[in-house]
């Protein structure tokens, strides 16, 4: 059998209103282009982001109910406490009501101002938390990564070769720790293979530096190294997720990811001396450390969500259901970045709509034309979202890329919201020389795509 089924059925549902391209165009206009600004009660099909959005499973909702609300060493910790060390084998565990929280206090406790933290690729959120404390955060992507549509494996590798030759110019004690994230998030979602991780362990620990994995995606990462690994073919996917967390000192983890809960984070390590750092700073924002700023209930369902994300016919199905996403849209000639990871699918909107100048937004003028089409809400990665005026002169700054990811929420949509997604595309692929861009009239100084607000060009003809 060729199929590989959703191995799930459905138990509760959320309807969504169908709507009709004239209302959506309206929607649209109303909210000044800008998708971040659509009602979510106006969107059929929400591929915004995978974070937060996915769906808990029967034994989670169950799990809710069984939450203890104590406010001090609360059952539901030890619960997760467990499931935790058991994954990872880290000694302390801290939970957090996100992954930026996690990122906020280790970092609080680790970094000064003027070192450098090394990644492969540093997430906004971390790269901002870096920057904060007025210390470098410098990126290390693999030199595969650099091509979008060429296939390559392991594109969320960290360049080894090049850390070693930095590492080797750094003073003494000015690298507090070093990272990798996995999957790669600003890198396509990309995973690392474990003999980069091996690679990049080695060389922290040769420089005596803590070592620490962003690992928001770390089920993901694992299911690539079985699928991609020969040496890991055979061996069962918690062994594998316990020999990439081995190779590091501790981790954070947003569990809005594939912790399979709609808010939560976690923060472990085994360094006693780091964990009292931690323990000190978590009451800050979090609150006590038996609850980390979540409810008795958030612990509970994020203990049933890290006993259920590695399992292999989830993981497979997950695969599936980027890689038929992907599949057919190459199959339509949409330019698609390669390989698919398995939280998104990235399009190349340059390379879709070459007429579209660069300056006009074509990844927004995409992003747009999709909602328009079928009501689908994705994300541009692109000019609008990473570009700014240049502080002198005021002339736009263009972002290297204008993508348009499709991120898929876990365990959400079926095969048929899939191939309605499809179906936009190729009705976008049959106007796409009609399709124009966009120019921005209003925007924030810092994070602007999220409230610009933007009109379509002058000049561009509306269809
Ligand atoms: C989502 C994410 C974060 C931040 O986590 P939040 O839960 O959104 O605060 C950090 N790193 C990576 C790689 C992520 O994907």
């Amino acid at each position: 059998m060729k199929t590989v089924l959703e191995p799930f059925r459905i138990k509760a549902i959320e309807p969504f209103r169908i709507t009709t391209e004239a209302e959506r165009a309206r929607i649209l206009a109303d909210a000044h282009w800008n998708l971040f600004l659509v009602r979510a009660e106006d969107v059929m099909i929400d591929l915004l982001t995978d974070s937060g959005t996915g769906a808990m499973s029967a034994m989670q909702w169950a799990a809710l109910m069984n939450g203890d609300e104590s406010y001090a060493c609360c059952r539901s910790f030890y619960e997760l406490e467990a499931v935790v060390r058991d994954l990872t084998g880290y000694k302390h565990v801290f939970p957090v009501h996100q992954g930026r929280a996690a990122e906020r206090i280790l970092f609080g406790c680790m970094v000064q101002k003027g070192q450098s933290v090394p990644n492969n690729a540093h997430f906004d959120t971390t790269r901002a938390n870096v920057e904060y404390l007025q210390a470098n955060a410098l990126d290390f992507v693999a030199p595969q990564a650099r091509e979008l549509q060429k296939s390559a494996q392991w594109k969320g590798d960290l360049d080894v070769v090049k850390l070693e030759a930095w590492l080797q110019q750094q003073p003494e004690g000015s690298v507090p720790l070093g990272l990798i994230t996995i999957t790669n998030n600003r890198v396509g979602g990309q995973p690392v293979s474990m003999q980069n991780l091996r690679a990049v362990s080695a060389l922290y620990r040769r420089h005596g530096i803590p070592f620490f994995l962003d690992a928001a995606r770390f089920a993901e990462n694992a299911w690539w190294i079985h699928r991609l690994e020969p040496e890991w073919r055979d061996v069962p996917l918690p062994k594998i997720a316990r020999a990439m967390f081995d190779l590091a000192d501790g981790c954070w983890i947003s569990a809005k990811k594939d912790g399979l809960v709609n808010i939560g984070g976690l923060l472990c390590c085994n360094d006693d001396g780091i964990a009292q750092k931690v323990r000190n700073l978590v009451p800050l924002t979090e609150g006590f450390p038996t609850y980390g700023g979540l409810a008795g209930r958030d612990l509970a369902a994020l203990a049933q969500g890290l006993r259920e994300v590695l399992d292999p016919d989830y993981l497979r199905y997950r695969e599936a259901a980027a890689t038929y996403l992907a599949s057919h849209l190459v199959r339509l000639g949409v330019p698609v970045v390669q390989p698919n990871g398995l939280h998104a699918v990235y399009v190349d909107a340059r390379a879709m709509l070459p007429h579209v100048p660069l300056s006009e937004l074509p990844g927004q003028a995409l992003a747009c034309e999709l909602y328009v089409q079928g009501g689908i809400r994705s994300v541009e990665i692109g000019t609008l979202m990473f570009g700014h005026p240049d502080p002198k002169t005021g002339a736009p700054v263009l972002a290297d890329h204008d993508l348009v990811r499709l991120c898929l929420p876990r365990r959400v949509y079926t095969q048929s919201h899939v191939d309605w997604v499809i179906e936009s595309f190729a009705e976008l692929m049959d106007r796409r020389a009609k399709i124009t861009g966009y120019e921005i009239v209003e925007q924030a100084p810092i994070l602007r795509a999220f409230t610009a607000k933007l009109r379509p060009a002058a000049g561009g003809a509306r269809r």
